[in-house]
């Protein structure tokens, strides 16, 4: 009998009492009960259980396909997942057409007892239910606001730039923001490039836009009087911003770049963030022609291990293709929402700057006054100033990085994230950068440092 026990543990809960350890040891005891010993461990630390794109998990996933497992166990149903459907679909698609047995100890879920079959019967019916009642009808509700009534389906938060929303969702056009949107468009058929655009109209004194709000904007037909529901366009109540002339004219050249980006530019959307969790050498891009297929694809390596000669030791940690890479960061990024794996501590006081600084004004005057009266010897006196200056200049860049950078990711997390599978690279690289500082190669994971 070949076993896998499987724990997980996000990050807020490492305190509670779903230890990593306490998980292990539970299912460590009940499989020696049964005279089970052939046990594999899938450890997720860190990961939230509201979607199935944690590394451990995945890796299970092949195993049981490479028929390597006989039997799962959790120590509660929750460590598999948090939502009812990936529950189900984790037992009625992997576990069951490959013969593995599942076992909850928790919940005394057990399939290869006929009441462990019933039990998950039940809690089908119930995800069922939650499926198609609840969800339907308030998507139906929301579906009939947009088709019939042509009324925007997010909520104020996400409104478009262009237009404020009232209640119900009615789209009215902001004045200011309007002549902006104009000129975007306008320019962007003639330049062809969001960047010259940019550059261009900040001159004309409009505030430029962050690159992952123009390059959507671009592509958004709420501006031709539109509202989507759905992945689907429906005609809006509200007046369109630009006439569907321009717009097409636009998206022609949004078609136009992404035919000439393809192959062409390098792709630095991961440069610098990849590190090595072996040596801690920073992983390089590379890549190679397939001859039989004549494809290149791309993949990354840590420097120790390429260059070994540089170092007085080879690494020997795995190398990764980009597609992998992409695969699973870009959706980890567009889980954010789901998942909650970047916490925004909301209840934070905002650290009080600018009475910080000014005691340290205070305590620089003193030091001068100091100087003049008791003819303090110069260059103590210019060591000292040095250093509160130092400390000063420190305040001063603190107070301006972490609270831009905090709210600008918040921000996007709250009006969605885009498909980075189909953003230019430009956008992708913006993305990335913008929540990730760093990516660490496990042995088996990926693990990755948000910043905070
Ligand atoms: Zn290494």
């Amino acid at each position: 009998m070949k076993v896998a026990l499987y724990a997980r543990v996000s990050t807020e809960q490492q305190i509670e009492n779903y230890s990593i350890p306490l998980q292990k040891e539970r299912m460590k005891a009940f499989c020696l009960s049964k005279g089970w010993d052939d046990m594999t461990e899938y450890v997720d630390g860190g990961y939230s259980g509201s979607n199935l794109n944690r590394p451990a998990l995945q890796q299970l996933q092949k195993d049981i396909a490479d028929k390597k497992i006989n039997a799962v166990i959790v120590y509660r149903l929750d460590r598999l997942s948090r939502s009812q459907r990936d529950t189900l679909y984790l037992i009625e698609e992997m576990f069951l057409p490959n013969n593995v047995e599942f076992i909850s100890i928790s919940e005394t879920i057990d399939t290869s007892t006929p009441f462990g079959r019933a039990m998950i019967g039940v809690m089908s019916v119930f995800a069922q239910l939650e499926r198609e009642t609840i969800t339907e009808r308030l998507r139906s509700g929301r579906l009939k606001m947009v088709k019939d009534e042509g009324l925007w389906a997010g909520g104020a938060e996400s409104c478009p730039y262009g237009f404020t929303r009232l209640k119900r969702g009615k789209l009215v056009i902001n004045e200011d923001e309007r002549a902006h949107i104009v000129r975007i468009f306008e320019e962007y058929v003639i330049l062809k490039s969001y960047i010259k655009v940019q550059k261009k109209l900040e001159k004309e004194g409009f505030k430029p836009l962050a690159e992952w709000r123009i390059i959507p904007l671009l592509k958004n037909r709420v501006y031709i009087g539109e509202v989507s529901f759905g992945g689907e366009w429906y005609k809006g109540a509200h007046e369109p911003i630009i006439s569907t002339e321009l717009f097409n004219q636009a998206q022609k050249v949004n078609e136009h770049l992404k035919y000439k980006n393809y192959g062409k530019i390098k792709n630095n959307v991961f440069r610098r963030k990849v590190v090595c969790g072996l040596c801690g050498e920073t992983y390089r891009s590379y890549s190679q022609k397939d001859l039989k297929t004549q494809t290149r694809y791309f993949y990354m390596v840590c420097c120790r291990r390429k260059m070994p000669a540089r170092y007085e030791s080879k690494c020997f940690n795995r190398n990764i293709q980009r597609t992998d890479l992409e695969e699973e960061i870009f959706n980890r990024i567009m889980n954010l929402e789901v998942s909650g794996e970047i916490e925004f501590n909301r209840k934070r006081t905002p650290v009080d700057y600018s009475t910080k600084i000014k005691a340290l004004d205070e305590k620089i005057n003193k030091i001068l006054d100091l100087y003049i009266e008791s003819g303090l010897p110069k260059e103590t006196l210019d060591v000292k100033l040095a250093d509160l200056n130092q400390q000063k200049e420190n305040l001063i860049t603190q107070s301006k990085d972490t609270d831009y950078e905090i709210t600008r990711m918040e921000q996007m997390i709250k009006e969605g994230i885009p498909n980075l599978f189909e953003c230019d690279l430009d956008t992708q690289t913006a993305i990335v950068d913008l929540f990730i500082d760093k990516i660490i190669v496990k042995e088996n994971s990926l693990q990755i440092i948000w910043n905070q």
